[in-house]
Parts: structure tokens; C-alpha cells; sequence
């Protein structure tokens, strides 16, 4: 087994891999900038270096800090959590380079599914369902793209294959528009990802996020852990997931989610990932692979019992999956309301002193945050400080429990969305299951 991981991260999923290492004896080592001296994991490791200052491109994003720290430690791989460099190929690659484990897939798996237009001619060679589109660039020839797109149908969506987190995305309703909107978005991509690269696929107006979370071992074994629905989202941030989906049928779960571990096959995946789908019309159409843990695993953990990020350190310590896909069963439904500290009426960021913390429990209830009383939210990153996952053997009966958590929560001094979190759980299109990615936005009157 690995004997120290560096843990590049912070928050709640820093907290979640140190409990990882810990129940597997695996010592620990905290990186945090200056603001951060006060995380509950940098407390609870076995060592900490201060890797910089508050702004993450000083701290989290420091790629010579963090190898640095791994250095001075003797720590012998590097688990990068999600969001900040987890996704980084050349991360990867220079954490390999200098000696260490990077815990997630190769850097040139990273890169390929890190540029859209390479990603999905990668899944869609691996039988894996995608949208109908352009299958590659297009911008070059006007003709071709006017024939592309009627041949496609509008509406359209114009995409960059460098973009990310919901950026660089035009949609197109009329021919008319479309020259323009590919220069648009081209021109776009340019100056926001440093290529200008585009495609096109067809716009879905009205679909589900349906993800399927796999696992794959250096040993070409690769299992799939069944679906989350996530498509309760505020711009484009996903606000509650669930799991399994509702209205998934174990006939369809494993033809899907058997398609996804032969694709992890097909490029020769290793660790944890997920294959992100839009759900419409009894249809799945691949979008992207995000390659690295997810802030939703939880959802998938209470329902398989598996603990992913226990798999993630196995994985890269060279073993081979603890589990067959005959293994995995769906028991139950999980339910997960990501907390964040935020004006739950206006959504803006709200850090500050925590002066009283207490966390809801009971049974099938579990809260994944780094909080404590006396801690305070720094101002500087993300606004997620929890997240409330409520297990039930049924949907019905998890939805009641994490209700009863939401309402058990106390946290005073910042504002936090539990208002927000508590509308949506006792809404009754939510509570029937299956609403669309827009849903949540035409609720709040956004759209
Ligand atoms: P990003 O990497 O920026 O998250 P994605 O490709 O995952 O980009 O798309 C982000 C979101 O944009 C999706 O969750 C969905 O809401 C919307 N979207 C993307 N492609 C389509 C499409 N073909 N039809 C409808 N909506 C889409």
C-alpha cells in the first residue's frame, strides 16, 4: 500500500481522502495556503506545509509548491480531489516526472478528455452513445457547416473543445445566426481557453444529467458503478444528485454503465471517472468524462457500499479492483444537497465566522464538511462547506430522511442554502422524480 499521500486539495474533500488514508493506515500529509491554517484536516494530518498564499494561483494551483511539499515529506503519491489541478495533464505529468504517484488516470487520458472533439471521437470508437453532431472541428468551411447543421436539425449547439465549467456554448435556433455564432464562440474560445477549436452537436432542449461513475484498475479490469441523476442545476452547478436515476432500469443500467467500463477498457482508463450523459427521451448521449472524483461520489457510495476513494488509493497503488461487476448492487436510493455559504435568495457567497456548528445524524444520514464551531469560511474559494447525504431503502424514505437532516442543521454566523435546499426536497415535481437540467432555474424564475 502507498505509505504517505499528499493531499493538493482542501475543504471537505481533503477531510474525506485524510479519512480514507486513516482507516488505511496510510500516513498523511495536508498542503494549505496561508488562509487555511484553521481546515480540520491540515489539523488531523500527520503533517502540513503552508504552500503559499490566499489566492489559489499562490496556493492550490502552485504546481512547484505542491511537488515541493511532496519532496520535503517523503510523501509518495499526490491525491489532487476535484476542482484545482485535478484535471491538470501537465500536473500529472510533472508529478510523475518527479517521482510520485499521481492519483487519478494517465496525463495523456487527462488530455484527451480534457479536449472535447478528441474525447467524444474517443467513446464514440468504444461504443459509447454521443450526441449527433459534427464528429470534429468545423469553421473552415462555411458550406459544409450550413450543411452540417440542417442535416443535424436545429436547434444547434456551438461548442468549444477546449471549454469548461459550462463556458464556450452557443446555442443556435435558425440558420441565419449560424456563421456568425461559430465565429462568435470561436473567437471566444480563443481568448478564454487558448483554443479556438468548435463543434457543433444538436441542441437537447429538455434533458436529463444522468452520470455513470466507473472504476479501473492498471490490471484492465474496469467496473461501473451504476447512475447518478444530477440534474437539479443553477447555472450549470449542480445543486442536489442523486442515485440511481430515477426511472432506470437495471436492464438499461447495465447496458449503459457496461458500455462506460468497456470504454475505460478501450483507452486503457485507470482510477475513478465518470461519463457525464444528457438523459432525453429513453436516449443517453455521451457529453464528457470528467477524470478524476467527484463531489456526488457519495450518492454512489451509500448505494453500492463502495468507498471510491478507498478504490482510488488501491487503484494507484498498483492493486487490482476489490470488486467484480457481479458485486455491485443498487440498494436503496441516496439523496445528496451540496451546502454551501451563500445568501440562499440571492445566491451570493456569504464566508465569515461560524460561531455554532452542529450536524444533523441519524439513521442512513451522513455529513461529508470540514466545518466546526469557531471556524471560519475564507472568502477566497469555492462556497461549498457540506454536503447532506441522506441513504433510504427507498427514494421516498431518503427524501423524508434528509428532509429531517436539513431541518436538524444548525449553522450560525454565515448564511448557508439550507432554505434553498429545503424548498427543492419538498417540491413536487422534484419529489416525483426525473425533472429536467432547466427545472431548477424556471422554479427560481431565471429563466
Ligand atoms: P462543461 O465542460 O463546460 O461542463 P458540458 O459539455 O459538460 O460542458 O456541457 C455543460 C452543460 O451544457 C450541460 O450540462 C448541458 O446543460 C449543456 N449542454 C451541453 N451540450 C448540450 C447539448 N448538446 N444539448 C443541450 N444542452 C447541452
Amino acid at each position: 500500500m502507498l505509505d504517505k499521500v499528499l493531499i493538493a486539495n482542501r475543504g471537505e474533500i481533503a477531510l474525506r481522502i485524510l479519512r480514507a488514508c486513516r482507516t488505511m493506515g496510510i500516513k498523511t500529509v495536508a498542503v494549505h495556503s496561508t488562509a487555511d491554517r484553521n481546515l480540520k484536516h491540515v489539523r488531523l494530518a500527520d503533517e502540513s506545509v503552508c504552500i503559499g498564499g490566499p489566492p489559489s494561483a499562490e496556493s492550490y494551483l502552485n504546481m512547484p509548491a505542491l511537488i515541493s511539499a511532496a519532496e520535503v515529506t517523503d510523501a509518495v503519491a499526490i491525491h489532487p480531489g476535484y476542482g484545482f489541478l485535478s484535471e491538470n495533464a501537465d500536473f500529472a505529468e510533472q508529478v510523475e516526472s518527479s517521482g510520485f504517484i499521481f492519483i487519478g488516470p494517465k496525463a495523456e487520458t487527462i488530455r484527451i478528455m480534457g479536449d472535447k472533439v478528441a474525447a467524444i471521437k474517443a467513446m464514440k470508437e468504444a461504443g459509447v452513445p454521443t450526441v449527433p453532431g459534427s464528429d470534429g472541428p468545423i469553421g473552415k468551411d462555411e458550406k459544409e457547416s450550413l450543411r452540417l447543421a440542417k442535416e443535424i436539425g436545429y436547434p444547434i449547439i456551438i461548442k468549444a473543445s477546449g471549454g469548461g465549467g459550462g463556458r464556450g456554448m452557443r446555442v443556435v435556433h435558425t440558420e441565419s445566426n449560424l456563421l456568425n455564432a461559430i465565429s462568435l464562440t470561436k473567437a471566444e474560445a480563443g481568448a478564454a481557453f487558448g483554443n479556438d477549436m468548435v463543434y457543433m452537436e444538436k441542441y437537447l432542449e429538455a434533458p436529463r444529467h444522468v452520470e455513470f461513475q466507473v472504476l479501473a484498475d492498471e490490471h484492465g479490469n474496469a467496473i461501473h458503478l451504476a447512475e447518478r441523476d444530477c440534474s437539479m442545476q443553477r447555472r450549470h452547478q449542480k445543486v442536489v444528485e442523486e442515485a440511481p436515476a430515477p426511472g432506470i432500469t437495471e436492464e438499461i443500467r447495465n447496458e449503459i454503465g457496461s458500455r462506460c467500463a468497456k470504454a475505460c477498457q478501450a483507452i486503457g482508463y485507470r482510477g475513478a471517472g465518470t461519463f457525464e450523459f444528457l438523459y432525453e427521451n429513453g436516449e443517453f448521449y455521451f457529453i464528457e468524462m470528467n477524470t478524476r472524483v467527484q463531489v456526488e461520489h457519495p450518492v454512489t457510495e451509500m448505494i453500492t457500499g463502495v468507498d471510491i476513494i478507498r478504490e482510488q488509493l488501491r487503484i494507484a497503488a498498483g492493486e487490482k479492483l476489490a470488486y467484480e461487476q457481479s458485486d455491485i448492487h443498487v440498494n436503496g436510493h441516496a439523496i445528496e444537497c451540496r451546502i454551501n455559504a451563500e445568501d440562499p435568495d440571492t445566491m451570493m457567497p456569504s464566508p465569515g465566522l461560524v460561531s455554532n456548528y452542529h450536524a444533523p445524524g441519524g439513521p442512513g444520514v451522513r455529513m461529508d464538511s470540514h466545518l466546526y464551531s469557531g471556524y471560519t469560511v475564507p472568502p477566497h474559494y469555492d462556497s461549498l462547506i457540506g454536503k447532506l447525504i441522506a441513504h433510504g431503502d427507498t427514494r421516498e424514505n431518503a427524501l423524508a430522511r434528509i428532509d429531517i437532516a436539513l431541518s436538524e442543521m444548525l449553522i450560525d454566523g454565515i448564511k448557508c442554502n439550507v432554505p434553498l435546499q429545503q424548498r427543492i426536497i419538498n417540491d413536487a415535481a422534484f419529489q416525483q422524480g426525473g425533472a429536467d437540467i432547466h427545472y431548477l432555474e424556471k422554479k427560481l424564475g431565471m429563466s
